[in-house]
């Protein structure tokens, strides 16, 4: 059943429930002092034959005879008026103007003004609205006078009561019908954009991201709905990164192949010499090829976290050096002033990977010398980092990158000039490593401008036991 269905019904039988309980509590205490209220004149009465009746049985202790001494009551009570009551004239005439009715302890009528009911065994029920004649804290009998005796309301009464009855019925169901409205529109306000979540959760499966939730208000149910659309446009972008890298992956494995293509064609249609200088051409791109998968590869595996780095301490100015010297010829070469300056006194050691973090080292210097002009410099910087992160830079006085490429040279095949890059063998892959790498330890990677004229990359890693 759905969910505004199970709602609507429990709101339903709730409110239902809670008004029957109401109505059947109000209207027999309604009830209840209602009648009370019309009783009390002649319960007033009724204590004061409860009293002379008292005396009666004290006297006989039999209900024998008390039937005519009921007819006698007008002089009695005239004495008690006289010694006892000191009350108006007016009022005892009113008293023995009554119907009165006096019950033994079995309930059965012992005397009857009107003589109608003498003999007969009345009701518990308007027995229990007596007025009880004990002596001696025994209870004798029971006395009722008036409207006591048969405890039915008179018609005009009986009318008001049912008025009443009336209104309080009118006024439950019409909270109810409140109840119920008020319960209706909270369940469509909370499943309607339930429902709307679904449909777009539905097309996200069908591999449909585009759609967007919109739920207004600052509850819950906003909150969910802005953090689906941050899941959506967080898919859409994982999507479009995905579909850029396989675009790019293609044209970048797309060469070696065209050229592995063209040249044994050209062997088959004897075009080029099937020997082995061409064949080595063809093992080089072969090479270049299987290179390239296998640093596509491992980007694939340090960004989904498939890549274990071991975590150990790292002399950071060790691996620098290391690093340095690999690089003495390439630069002498091109004769670059290749440098190396520490802020700190004691080295810094690194928490991370210590292959790893010299592969970082490697591409930067790397990079560094395959942009940097004939005769240009190139600083790398043991900084004094912080508490937490050890640091260190590598900068020279290249082209630099501008500001608007910097966001970029981070991502896959990003090359700034293509054509420059390709040349000296870059394929745009070498800061998409050394970012990944950096980030998998927790650390950063970022780029700024030299004093030397051209780029600084700053990274900075977790420093061991930091
Ligand atoms: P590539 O293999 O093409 O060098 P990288 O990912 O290492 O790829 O670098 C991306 C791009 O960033 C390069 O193509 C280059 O244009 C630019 N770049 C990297 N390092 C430097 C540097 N030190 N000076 C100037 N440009 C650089």
């Amino acid at each position: 059943m759905k969910l505004k269905y199970r709602l609507s019904l429990s709101f339903l039988v709730v409110v239902s429930l809670s008004a029957v309980i109401t109505f059947v509590l109000v209207q027999r205490s309604t009830e209840t002092v209602f009648r009370s209220f019309v009783f009390s004149g002649d319960s007033a009465k009724a204590k004061v034959y409860a009293g002379i009746l008292g005396d009666y049985w004290q006297s006989k202790e039999k209900w024998d005879d008390v039937q005519p001494f009921l007819r006698e009551l007008p002089n009695l009570v005239s004495e008690k008026i006289d010694t006892r009551l000191q009350v108006d004239q007016t009022v005892f005439r009113d008293l023995l103007a009554d119907r009165v009715v006096v019950a033994d302890q079995n309930g059965v009528i012992v005397a009857d003004t009107t003589g109608v009911l003498t003999g007969t065994v009345h009701p518990y029920k308007h027995i229990s609205h007596g007025i009880p004649v004990t002596v001696g804290g025994v209870r004798e009998g029971t006395v009722l006078v008036g409207s006591m005796i048969d405890s039915a309301l008179t018609g005009a009464a009986e009318r008001y009561l049912l008025s009443i009855t009336e209104s309080i019925l009118f006024a439950t169901v019409i909270s109810v019908c409140a109840a119920l409205l008020l319960g209706i529109l909270f369940t469509l306000r909370l499943t309607k954009p339930l429902a709307s979540l679904a449909r777009a959760a539905k097309k996200i499966t069908s591999g449909d991201a585009t759609d967007t939730v919109v739920i207004q208000g600052d509850d819950e149910l906003a909150e969910l709905a802005a953090a689906f659309n941050d899941m959506t446009t967080e898919l859409k972008r994982l999507d479009a990164a995905k579909k850029q890298v396989i675009a790019d992956s293609a044209h970048e494995l797309r060469t070696p192949v065209t050229l592995i293509q063209g040249t044994i064609e050209g062997m088959i249609d004897g075009v080029f010499p099937m020997n082995a200088e061409t064949l080595k051409s063809v093992h080089e791109e072969t090479l270049r090829l299987s290179r390239l998968i296998d640093t596509l590869r491992e980007l694939e595996i340090i960004e989904s976290g498939e890549l274990s780095f071991s975590r150990e301490g790292i002399d950071l100015r060790e691996t620098i050096r290391r690093a340095l010297s690999l690089f003495s010829v390439a630069s002498s070469q091109k004769a670059i002033d290749l440098e190396f300056a520490s802020e700190s006194e004691t080295p810094s050691v690194a928490e991370g990977d210590y292959v790893r973090i010299g592969e970082v080292i490697y591409n930067l210097i790397s990079n560094a010398i395959k942009y940097t002009p004939p005769d240009g410099k190139i600083l790398v910087r043991e900084e004094s980092g912080t508490a937490d992160f050890v640091s260190f830079s590598v900068e020279d006085s290249g082209p630099g990158i501008e500001q608007a490429e910097r966001a970029r040279i981070f991502g896959r095949f990003y090359r700034i000039d293509k054509s420059r890059s390709t040349e000296s063998g870059g394929r745009g892959l070498g800061l998409a490593i050394a970012s990944e790498i950096v980030k998998a330890h927790g650390g950063t990677i970022t780029v700024s401008d030299s004093v030397l004229g051209g780029a600084r990359f700053t990274v900075k890693i977790p420093r061991f036991g930091g």
